[in-house]
């Protein structure tokens, strides 16, 4: 508290010691308007220097504690008051007194004095004491509380009302056949969570918290085994419970949410529970009969196609269909063989084409208009 004499208080407010008490709150106001930590993010420098002019309004607003700290640093001499200056002296006197008996109590190196100190009532005690927390109150108030901008940062709000943490939405891709049949997915989730070594204060001490360099959250990685159902519709979305952001003060944690996007088939239709396919098969395969492997919603399945098969003909594969999970059901795959000519075809294909056709005595056009 005695550091104090070794400044200039005047100064520090941008005052001359002839100023008057609506000066020095008008200063005061306007100096802790740029310096409060709350508009400065609690930098060091506004810590400080928010320090160093609220000490000074303290000293200099107190009328007992200004004359004292006037006649140690002799600026009670040109001083206009607007009391009597012998009054003024005597208050002072008396309050350097008991400032003196202040220091002997706290130190023994002080120098300032060799006066005896004097009695003096607790009552003036309590006035020279000042409260601080009170005097401050008084001329801070509604100056900080009232601005919507210093709201925001404000610790008090931050800490005490109840914040719902965010939701969390994520795109989630599945093919057609997962769609169809249900299928898992592992999502990597990144929560933000208030930060524990600051407890979301986002300074310590006056410096950015090192841990979350002052944005008070951090963030955690999750993995998330996530059960996406059978006949899931393309946009729908997955709520999974309580896996979004994290509430506070009794807030409620945010949700996750996964949003359902399918890729297309281009070979795959779906008839309800059954799949639709078309497959090509060459020539020779129609005539002569083969067996093929077709795509199936649960990998390749060996199909038989007989001799003499013709383009259109359906063939059914068993309970290789969707699934329905309520009706414990699953539909077939419907395959449709189309006879496809290779594009490019060697030489010797096209001679032995040549040969079949000369051999040939079918007139498989003849009975067009006779049905
Ligand atoms: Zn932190």
């Amino acid at each position: 508290m005695n550091e104090y004499y070794k400044k200039d208080l005047y100064k520090i407010l941008g005052l001359t010691p002839d100023c008057d008490t609506a000066k020095i709150k008008a200063a005061y106001r306007k100096q802790a308007r740029i310096w409060h930590p709350d508009v400065n993010d609690n930098s060091q420098e506004s810590i400080v220097r928010f320090k160093e002019i609220t000490e000074a309004y303290e000293v200099l607003i107190d009328e007992h504690k200004r004359s004292q700290y006037d006649i140690i640093k002799g600026f009670n001499i040109k001083k206009e008051t607007s009391y009597s200056s012998k009054a003024r002296e005597q208050s002072a006197q008396k309050a350097y007194s008991e400032s003196s008996a202040a220091t002997k109590e706290k130190t023994t190196s002080s120098t300032k004095t060799e006066e005896k100190p004097k009695n003096y009532t607790s009552n003036e005690k309590n006035h020279a004491g000042g409260s601080f927390s009170q005097v401050f109150e008084n001329i801070l108030d509604g100056l900080f509380t009232t601005n919507p901008s210093s709201d925001k940062n404000s610790k008090k709000n931050k800490t005490q009302k109840p914040q719902n943490g965010k939701d969390i939405n994520l795109n989630v891709n599945i093919k057609m056949s997962e769609a169809i049949s249900g299928t898992h997915r592992t999502v990597n989730v990144l929560h933000t969570e208030r930060c524990p070594k600051c407890e979301g204060r986002r300074f310590i001490n006056g410096s950015k918290c090192p841990l979350c360099k002052g944005t008070g959250e951090i963030s955690i990685h999750k993995k998330l085994n996530v059960k996406i159902p059978a006949g899931i519709k393309k946009g729908a979305k997955i709520r999974v419970a309580n896996e979004g952001n994290k509430g506070y003060n009794g807030g409620k944690d945010g949700d996750l949410y996964l949003y359902i996007d399918i890729e297309e088939s281009s070979f795959f239709k779906y008839d309800g529970l059954n799949v639709l396919c078309e497959i090509p098969i060459t020539p020779f395969e129609a005539v002569l009969g083969t067996s093929i492997d077709v795509p199936t919603l649960c990998g390749n399945v060996s199909m038989k196609i007989p001799p003499n098969t013709s383009t259109g003909q359906k063939f059914r594969l068993s309970q290789q269909g969707v699934y329905d999970e309520k009706n414990k059901k699953r539909g077939d795959q419907i395959v449709s063989v189309k006879i496809e000519v290779p594009k490019e075809l060697s030489n010797e294909e096209i001679k032995l084409y040549e040969q079949l056709k000369n051999l040939s005595t079918h007139k498989i056009r003849e009975n067009l208009m006779n049905d």
